[in-house]
Formats: C-alpha cells, sequence, structure tokens
C-alpha cells in the first residue's frame, strides 16, 4: 500500500483519542472512504508505544478486527493510519445515542459473540489487547462489530507473562492488573482481556459502569478498591440464568478461575441462541436510533 497523504481528503472528525484527532477520509482517486488516525510522535516513549501499536496492526488479519490499510508518515514526523472506517462509530456512542438504556439479552450474546471471536483471534496470535471497554469496539452498519485500538497492546512473548504497566483505561482493568502481588506473578495476561469484556457486556445491560454508582466519576483509588475488593453488582431479577453466569465467569477476581475466551464461546449464553436470531437482534440495535449526526464538519 503505497499511500500517500494528499490522496485523501478530511470528510469530517469520527472522534477524539489520546493520540489525536480521528477523521473520516475519502480517497481522491477511488472514492474509497477510511478512518484516518493520526498519532503523534513527540517523545522516544510515544515513538515506542507507536512502533508498537503499528507492528500489531501489521500482523493483525481477521474479520473481527478494524484492518490497518496503510502507514503514511506526515510531513511533521508523525504517523496517520488508514484504517477500515466503521460507520456506525463505537459501543460507547451508540449507549449514549439509546440514552444509556439496556442492550437486550440476545443483542448482548451476539456482540459478546463477536467480541470473542476477535480476542480469539488476537490471542491467538499471542497478542492481548488490554484496552477493551465499549470505546474500543466500533461498530458498522452490517451489523459488525471489531476490535480497534492497539495502543497500549502487547505482544506476548510467552503465555505467562506479568504484563502489568498501568496502561489503559483503569476502569477496565483486571484485579491482577492492579494488585499482581497478592495474584501472583504468573496470572495469565490473556484473562485480563476476559475481565474487560464482562464488564464491558454488563455496562451495556445496566447502562452504566457496574462497580460504582451511577453518574461517580471516582479518582484512582476508588476505582481501584470497587475493581479489586468490591461486590458486583446486584443483577435485576429479570436477567436469565446464562446472561447472569457468563458474566460471573468473565468476572472472576481471580484470574485462575476466569473463563479463557475458548470456553466463553462455547457458554450457552453466547452459544445457546441461534446466531443469527442474536445478529439480528444486535442488527436491530443499531438501526434503532437514527443516528446522530456525531463529530463536526471540518473543511476540505
Ligand atoms: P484513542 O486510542 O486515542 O482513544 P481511538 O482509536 O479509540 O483513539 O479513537 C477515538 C475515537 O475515534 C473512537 O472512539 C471512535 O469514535 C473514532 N474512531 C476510531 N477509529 C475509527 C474507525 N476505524 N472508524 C470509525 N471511527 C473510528
Amino acid at each position: 500500500d503505497d499511500h500517500q497523504l494528499s490522496d485523501f481528503e478530511k470528510i469530517k472528525v469520527l472522534g477524539h483519542g489520546n493520540g489525536g484527532t480521528v477523521y473520516q477520509v475519502r480517497h481522491r482517486y477511488t472514492g474509497a472512504i477510511y478512518a484516518m488516525k493520526t498519532l503523534t510522535a513527540d517523545d522516544p516513549v510515544r515513538r515506542q508505544q507507536i512502533s508498537r501499536e503499528v507492528d500489531i496492526l501489521r500482523r493483525t488479519d481477521s474479520p473481527a478486527v478494524v484492518r490497518c490499510h496503510g502507514v503514511i508518515p506526515t510531513p511533521s514526523g508523525d504517523i496517520a493510519l488508514l484504517l477500515e472506517h466503521m460507520d456506525a462509530g463505537s459501543l460507547d456512542s451508540l449507549l449514549s445515542a439509546r440514552g444509556r438504556s439496556a442492550v437486550s439479552e440476545p443483542a448482548l450474546a451476539g456482540m459478546a459473540r463477536q467480541v470473542l471471536l476477535g480476542l480469539s483471534y488476537l490471542h491467538s496470535q499471542q497478542i492481548v489487547h488490554r484496552d477493551i471497554k465499549p470505546g474500543n469496539l466500533l461498530v458498522n452498519s452490517a451489523g459488525e462489530i471489531k476490535i480497534a485500538d492497539f495502543g497500549v497492546s502487547r505482544i506476548m512473548r510467552r503465555s505467562l507473562d506479568p504484563c502489568v504497566s498501568y496502561v489503559g483505561t483503569c476502569a477496565y482493568m483486571s484485579p491482577e492488573r492492579f494488585d499482581p502481588d497478592s495474584y501472583g506473578v504468573n496470572y495469565d495476561a490473556y484473562a485480563a482481556d476476559v475481565w474487560s469484556l464482562g464488564l464491558t457486556v454488563l455496562e451495556l445491560h445496566l447502562g452504566h459502569f457496574p462497580l460504582l454508582p451511577p453518574g461517580q466519576r471516582p479518582d484512582w483509588a476508588t476505582l481501584m478498591c470497587a475493581i479489586c475488593f468490591g461486590e458486583l453488582p446486584e443483577l435485576p431479577e429479570t436477567v436469565s440464568g446464562d446472561f447472569r453466569d457468563f458474566i460471573e465467569r468473565c468476572l472472576q477476581k481471580d484470574s485462575s478461575k476466569r473463563w479463557s475466551v475458548a470456553q466463553l464461546l462455547l457458554h450457552p449464553f453466547v452459544d445457546g441462541l441461534e446466531q443469527s436470531e442474536s445478529d439480528r437482534a444486535f442488527c436491530e440495535l443499531i438501526s434503532e436510533p437514527p443516528s446522530p449526526p456525531r463529530g463536526m464538519l471540518v473543511e476540505l
């Protein structure tokens, strides 16, 4: 892929990340639409982080992971990633657009299955994502969910690797990543992604971050206490036994008791429903509210 920055025109802002703004862009000659994410490489640590993200994007080739179609250096020394455009935004923006009302179980089952397939692929490539959360799960109008944003991901050299560092969004971090001493250093690094997925599914069902009362903006210590020592919230009586069990398997504080991605793909919550039914439920969810305009128009 021999792309140049001048081959693309900006259409609008899709979102803002830590690294910079993400634009929707159009290829001037083919008309193809992409998302362009610029990563600012202003210091050596950041450079290393970017090269890791690019390295991971180049290695991944799965329908369940947002594709990277090119890596273009910018005149200012930054890096522009040309990504597959996901036209329905993130699960986070989807949730906000619905006024954070509860997502139905069949739709969540379809969603969980797709994310588990993505994680299964990544883990088979020795990649731990480490930042699974609603904002990093992107959706398109075909009803596909894909994993995005490898800014803090790791390629594991061996499966037991104490990859402890305070990167990523603390809110979705598993207990063992906060407190490796009490959980042993030889925990399974892949299990952290399962925790984050469980929390994400539960959040979409409850409509708010599950481990804290709605509306609370916690400091770091409160969050850590809630994650490492807090009880799971009471689930509404209306939830099915399969849903309850699925969430409990994902949100085991002891990572060795947490189910693996392979086990969860066979869990009755995910596997019990006809695939077409849960996929249909998820597609309906996407088409429910007429998508409000996200982002703002920028000059072409
Ligand atoms: P950061 O890693 O800095 O948080 P992200 O990669 O998560 O940045 O992107 C920020 C936002 O931009 C996302 O939440 C999403 O709304 C939007 N976005 C990112 N990548 C795409 C894409 N491929 N297609 C559509 N929107 C995207």
